[in-house]
């Protein structure tokens, strides 16, 4: 190939991790499995996706049809082993039985080689293939294409393509298996009165009922608003509330909540549930300890 082989090689090893042999390979073997990786989005990867992919690889020659022996010539027999494939060696008293060095134990050897693949039996070529992504596939998942890797030698079986799906990060959104989780920011007006915000799903926008009292660290659940699996099972929306501290008060907006803080403090009810609990625990915690 000279040059140019040069940098396809380099193009190889830098798209594939596996699948490249090393040295030489017998005859009659099998095509080596590809890998290849895609990115997609979370959106893609619940929804599916066909992607046509451009993958470099070894082919079977075309000017040969693979066999590697230029066109009206064929194969001959191997004369160090008469087509036998071995070859016996005499050592001293032994005779050893060999894997014929002539012909690595095809039988045959090509004589007039194919000018086109140098008697290879296959071309390097970018093939284009086109991969249907099945609806709610995971990150590290493997979609396979049988006969999408590497050509076979000398009439051997082509390899398979792996195609490794990598998922993108999702600005909202995490998955765990087919639940997806995200952080609700809420008003401290709200979680204390509750109501309804729209929250974000994959398909849209929908509305979530916040119930009155609710705590930071609440998780709410959206049934049936997560991802549907290869399995056909459909997890939820998890949304995890945060309570947020208002900032930017005016002076106006500083005096009412001040005025509201003494309205709580002169109060008789509990309204801090977890302070209280953890007031009780610190009380506890000073009499343990005797101080
Ligand atoms: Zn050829
Ligand atoms: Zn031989």
């Amino acid at each position: 190939f000279g040059g140019f082989g040069d940098v396809f090689e380099d193009i190889f090893e830098n798209i594939f991790t596996s699948g490249r042999s090393q040295g030489r390979q017998s005859r009659g073997q099998r095509g080596s499995d590809l890998q290849y990786t895609i990115q997609i989005s979370l959106e893609e990867a619940a929804s599916g996706k066909q992607v046509e992919l451009t993958i470099p690889r070894h082919a079977a020659c075309r000017t040969c049809e693979g066999s590697g022996a230029k066109k009206g010539s064929k194969p001959k027999n191997c004369e160090t082993c008469l087509g036998m494939g071995q070859v016996r060696i005499q050592q001293g008293f032994f005779s050893i039985q060999q894997t014929c060095p002539s012909c690595h134990g095809e039988g045959k050897v090509i004589t007039d080689p194919c000018p086109d693949c140098q008697g290879q039996g296959r071309v390097r070529e970018s093939k284009k293939i086109t991969v249907k992504i099945p609806a709610g596939v995971d990150n590290g998942d493997r979609v396979r294409v049988g006969g999408g890797g590497e050509a076979g030698v000398h009439g051997g079986g082509d390899g398979d393509l792996y195609v490794l799906i990598n998922v993108k990060p999702h600005p909202i959104f995490e998955r765990n298996q087919s639940d997806l989780h995200c952080e609700v920011p809420i008003s401290f007006a709200t979680a204390t009165l509750g109501g309804n915000i729209e929250v974000p799903t994959l398909e849209g926008r929908i509305s979530l009922k916040i119930p009155a009292e609710t705590q930071t660290d609440k998780t709410l659940r959206l049934r049936g608003k997560g991802i549907k699996s290869i399995k056909g099972h459909t997890g939820d929306l998890l949304c995890r509330v945060v309570v947020e501290t208002p900032v930017n008060l005016s002076r106006e907006q500083k005096e009412l909540l001040t005025q509201f803080q003494e309205s709580l403090d002169s109060s008789k009810n509990t309204h801090s549930p977890r302070s209280t609990s953890w007031f009780d625990r610190v009380k506890h915690f000073f009499e343990d300890m005797k101080f």
